[in-house]
């Protein structure tokens, strides 16, 4: 785990905030113009008429899937993303190692981000709205486009980057899972966030993968979300990560990421 703690301290060495979905979608394009791996797809529109750009890296046959921004204010991802990519442009051999093709969806959903996409204000979902990820049997087009990428590329791990950043308000973290994990992996979860002085919540607490964790398929809606169609393919791994009083953006980022590569790591070698 600590190499992977290094690795991700050093991807977000840049990091000072936590960019709006605006910046996050100016900066992926800024990298694709200076960067020929770097692969740009529009893969839909949302509700609204406005495109879903998606971005890709490598030519291996095994894929794996990151979206931000799938709700409002959902941010901690976005700045994620843009560093995961920015190391694969400056061709991270960690990142290689693991053999796979990257997707990246950087604003699945930009209607309704507070202020046009522009700032981060703190924000409620709106109930009248379906959620992205729980519409599959009335589906948005941001839901249609998402599963269309979904079952082209069939990853064997997806990354929803929902968190509770939105609400700007300090909550212990939790994490939600499409599978139960192996305890040991769960270990490495709580011991990562433990590093950046982030303690996971205490409810929910699953029987088998312990505090701070929770089973999608503990909801019932469950066969209405796209993450029972990820499983099919793979593992969805969620960090609920929220504005953590006296944690830096940055560390945020990082402890974000470092659970999306501990997964990884434990997908590929698990094959
Ligand atoms: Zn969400």
């Amino acid at each position: 785990m600590q190499d992977i703690l290094k690795w991700t301290m050093n991807a977000v060495r840049d990091v000072d905030k936590i960019l709006p979905p605006c910046d996050v979608l100016s900066q992926f394009a800024e990298i694709e113009k200076s960067n020929d791996n770097v692969v740009c797809q529009l893969i839909g529109h949302s509700e609204n008429g406005n495109p879903i750009p998606a971005y890709s890296w490598g030519q291996q046959q095994r894929n794996v899937l990151f979206y931000g921004f799938p709700d409002p204010g959902e941010a901690v991802g976005g700045t994620a993303m843009l560093s995961l990519l920015q190391a694969l442009c400056a061709g991270d051999e960690f990142l290689s190692s693991m053999n796979v093709s990257w997707h990246f969806i950087p604003v699945l959903n930009p209607d309704d981000q507070p202020d046009g996409g522009h700032s981060l204000h703190a924000v409620m979902r709106d109930p009248a709205k379906r959620d992205v990820d729980w519409c599959v049997n009335d589906p948005r087009s941001e839901t249609t486009a998402l599963i269309e990428l979904i079952n082209t590329t069939k990853p064997i791990a997806s990354f929803p980057l929902h968190d509770d950043w939105h609400s700007r308000e300090s909550i212990p973290p939790y994490i939600v899972t499409s599978r139960t994990l192996p305890l040991s992996l769960c270990e490495q979860f709580r011991a990562n966030l433990a590093e950046f002085g982030i303690a996971m919540a205490d409810e929910p607490d699953h029987a088998q993968m312990g505090p701070g964790f929770i089973h999608m398929k503990s909801s019932p809606d469950y066969p209405n979300s796209t993450f029972a169609i990820m499983e099919r393919f793979g593992p969805s791994v969620v960090c609920e990560l929220s504005l953590l009083e006296g944690i830096a953006e940055r560390h945020l980022v990082a402890a974000q990421l470092a659970i999306a590569m501990l997964t990884l790591r434990w997908v590929i070698e698990d094959k």
